[in-house]
């Protein structure tokens, strides 16, 4: 088998479960039993050493494999600040009361640092450590989700410099890198995960075991998506985020109407919410739109539908979570529309200090009580 050869390729990725479209043939359960074959083979199979490494080099899945071999026998790395830059976060961040900084990261892998074809969405082990080191450093106490929606409903007070710390996705290296890195610094964070997933691509996603496992680190386990983390057919050629669109019928030669839509909305928001709820064991308080999408922003074919995902997503979640605001971030506060909570997203060319800088221009802005640390 050639890896030169796309057809194969894709099949491959396919069987396992990556990014790709299914090969012909690929209803053939016969098929796939065959590439599953294939692929342990090559796995076990010393002599198919080389083309797994090439594999594993070029293709995203092809990595997380490799990074579970790797972390089956060796931890992620361990990151310490110079003394002077702790020095300066323990003195200079200010301490805020009553607002909430929420962020989100996606992947956590290794050489994420060298590949500009991560687009964004996946930070260097290293360069994740430090800023953990940095929270560490400057206060930031992390909280779970069931925390911040005790103090949205004014049931209970958040610590001073509350961080919450949020991944989308389940994907596999949030198991691998920042659990373990998170659980040496006694810090905890929210992951908000896609139904079937797993099921789908059980190599580039963690298992609901291993979800679920993280509760016992005091990780929270919320809602995503159920099976549509994805795009549509929104007619005219355009293909858009699968909550923020009207989805165009082509046996009916229309779009979808706006009360379909909503239907499609409230559907998908119910499943996501029982299928966290299945894979976490516990309860379900908050919601992240798939690719940050709900209609608000150009990647919809409906300015009207923006305020019909809103409306749906508040009747099922106390607490549902934005990617709006990149460039005027503020945190939360009691204040804050539980519909349309803010996050940051964590770009991965920040580095701790970057990170840190608009941390603090962040609640020098929004947090109703603000001090210096010393
Ligand atoms: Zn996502």
């Amino acid at each position: 088998v050639s890896a030169r050869d796309d057809g194969v390729a894709d099949a491959i990725r396919w069987t396992i479960g990556g990014p790709a479209r299914p090969p012909d043939g690929a209803g053939d359960p016969g098929l796939r039993r065959r590439l599953l074959g294939w692929i342990v083979g090559l796995i076990a199979l010393p002599i198919s050493v080389l083309p797994f490494l090439a594999f594993a080099r070029f293709d995203d899945t092809g990595k997380l494999m490799s990074l579970r071999a790797e972390r089956a026998v060796k931890e992620p790395p361990s990151v310490t600040l110079p003394a002077s830059d702790a020095a300066f976060y323990a003195g200079e961040s200010a301490v805020y009361g009553g607002a909430l900084v929420v962020l989100v990261y996606h992947g956590v892998m290794d050489d994420a640092d060298r590949e500009p074809e991560s687009e964004g969405m996946v930070v260097g082990t290293r360069r994740f450590g430090e800023h953990l080191a940095m929270f560490e450093a400057a206060g930031f106490r992390t909280v779970s989700m069931e925390a911040v929606a005790a103090w949205q409903r004014g049931s209970a007070e958040l610590p001073d410099r509350a961080l919450l710390i949020t991944f989308d996705d389940g994907r596999q290296d949030a198991i691998l890198n920042a659990a373990p890195m998170l659980k040496r610094h006694g810090m905890r964070a929210t992951m908000s995960v896609i139904g079937g997933a797993y099921e789908h691509a059980p190599a580039y996603h963690a298992s609901p075991r291993d979800l679920r496992a993280l509760r016992t680190d005091g990780w929270s386990i919320e809602a995503h998506a159920a099976e549509s983390h994805t795009a549509i057919d929104a007619g005219d050629g355009r293909r858009l985020p699968y909550l923020a669109a009207r989805r165009y019928l082509p046996a009916e030669g229309r779009l979808e109407t706006l009360a379909e839509f909503r239907l499609r909305v409230r559907r998908e928001l119910v499943a996501a919410r029982d299928a966290a709820s299945a894979i976490g064991g516990g309860e379900v308080v908050s919601f992240t739109w798939p690719f940050g999408a709900y209609g608000a922003d150009s990647r919809t074919n409906d300015p009207a539908l923006a305020a019909i995902t809103v409306q749906e997503a508040r009747a099922v979640y106390p607490l549902v979570f934005n990617d709006d605001g990149q460039d005027g971030y503020l945190p939360v506060t009691r204040d804050s529309d539980s519909g349309r909570l803010q996050r940051l997203r964590v770009d991965p060319t920040w580095d701790a200090r970057e990170l840190w800088n608009r941390i603090q221009v962040a609640v020098a802005a929004g947090a109703p009580t603000v001090r210096d640390a010393t």
